[in-house]
């Protein structure tokens, strides 16, 4: 877990940035049904606050701006009595939601941009291991997402919105997307129709965008003594996982004879499982099955600030011209003074900050990525 390093002067700072945000505008029109919710936030030294209810969204603002938490959660939930402990709250539905993550791709760039910080002195390590500078601390990772794995986010968050409109058959106007603040993507369904699932079901919506159980039988393969044979199923292979493997094959209802030719050039069934195997993992989405299956859980609400990165949850209405750095960095640019702990890079509202180990003026919401991702101090020099 990220820590705010060096308290006092760099709280101080972020806290008011922070509250500026929330006092100058609502920042909150995705936020529905809001009195049926039960609230949550973290504090910047870490305490967790919960089971809290608003009224209204003057009420909520109200309680930030007085407060002003690193992060904010809401539940998914939508309840009776949302202060009440958790087995008394009159559980009436939840949203379905989904979380992809930039640290689930296991891309290779993130060595590039991923730093070791350590939890004590707050010294930036080149590798993941004790504090060499403390010999105390442990480091924790801390990563500047560039923009390829932006774009390979977004190649998941479209392939994902393919499997909610076509396979699953959500409509549209019920499906939410959110850039989480950080590194990932919230995608929030409010169809009152699938609200009361429970979760189990949402377990098996889980699996079914994970391509967990999808068998070579699904296609039409099946073992038969040492061998295989091939069965195309009946109720067609042009809908759903099966036209998806399909399509990756290069096959259709009629291929029988080239499906055939395909298993024994990967080696017989086992060796075309395996290869059935990796097709699935490639065409599936890497979501957070316990995000989604949890039907109590908080999650950070839209259009806060998140406490990892100073950005915040922002809506994204087109994924492919949403633009993270730039459409969910909000925060002031009034100019302060920051000590940068290495040397980095980092472009921001259209603006690119190449910093080095010396002291440097940037606006407040260069400040606050920094500090938020503890690589830098807010210098008090002016
Ligand atoms: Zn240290
Ligand atoms: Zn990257």
């Amino acid at each position: 877990m990220n820590q705010i390093q060096n308290t006092g002067e760099n709280i101080n700072f972020l806290r008011n940035v922070f509250r500026k945000y929330y006092f100058e505008n609502n920042h909150f029109p995705y936020l529905y049904s809001i009195e049926k919710r039960e609230f949550g936030y973290r504090k910047f030294d870490s305490l967790v606050v919960r089971h809290l209810s608003f009224n209204n969204v003057g009420e909520l603002v109200a309680e930030l701006v007085r407060n002003v938490p690193l992060d904010i959660y809401y539940s998914n939930a939508y309840y009776g009595l949302p202060s009440n402990p958790i087995n008394e709250k009159q559980w009436e539905g939840a949203d379905l939601i989904f979380d992809i993550d930039i640290k689930d791709l296991d891309l290779p760039c993130i060595h590039e941009h991923t730093y070791y910080v350590c939890n004590l002195c707050g010294y930036v390590n080149s590798e993941r291991k004790q504090c060499i500078n403390c010999n105390k601390g442990k480091t924790y990772d801390t990563s500047i997402p560039c923009k390829r794995c932006f774009l390979s986010i977004k190649k998941e968050a479209a392939k994902l919105l393919d499997f909610l409109y076509c396979d699953l058959g959500i409509k549209e106007k019920f499906v939410e997307i959110f850039f989480s603040g950080n590194a990932g993507f919230h995608f929030h369904i409010n169809d009152p129709s699938i609200r009361n699932l429970d979760s189990n079901s949402r377990a098996n919506v889980t699996d079914y965008i994970l391509g967990n159980g999808f068998m070579c039988e699904s296609i039409g393969v099946r073992k038969y003594r040492n061998g295989f044979v091939i069965k195309l199923p009946k109720s067609g292979i042009m809908t759903g996982w099966r036209k998806k493997i399909a399509s990756n094959l290069g096959i259709n209802q009629k291929s029988e004879l080239k499906l055939k030719n395909i298993v024994e050039a990967s080696g017989g069934y086992e060796g075309f499982r395996n290869e059935l195997n990796k097709m699935t993992r490639n065409n599936g989405v890497p979501i957070d099955a316990q995000v989604t299956n949890d039907i109590h859980r908080v999650f950070r609400l839209p259009g806060s600030i998140n406490g990892k990165s100073g950005l915040t949850k922002a809506k994204c209405d087109d994924l492919e011209s949403f633009n993270p750095n730039n459409d969910a960095c909000m925060l002031s640019d009034s100019e302060v003074y920051v000590n940068p702990k290495t040397k980095l890079k980092i472009t921001l509202k259209n603006n690119t900050f190449r910093l080095d180990n010396a002291l440097e003026k940037v606006p407040s919401y260069v400040a606050a990525y920094l500090i938020c991702k503890g690589l830098a101090s807010i210098s008090n020099a002016q």
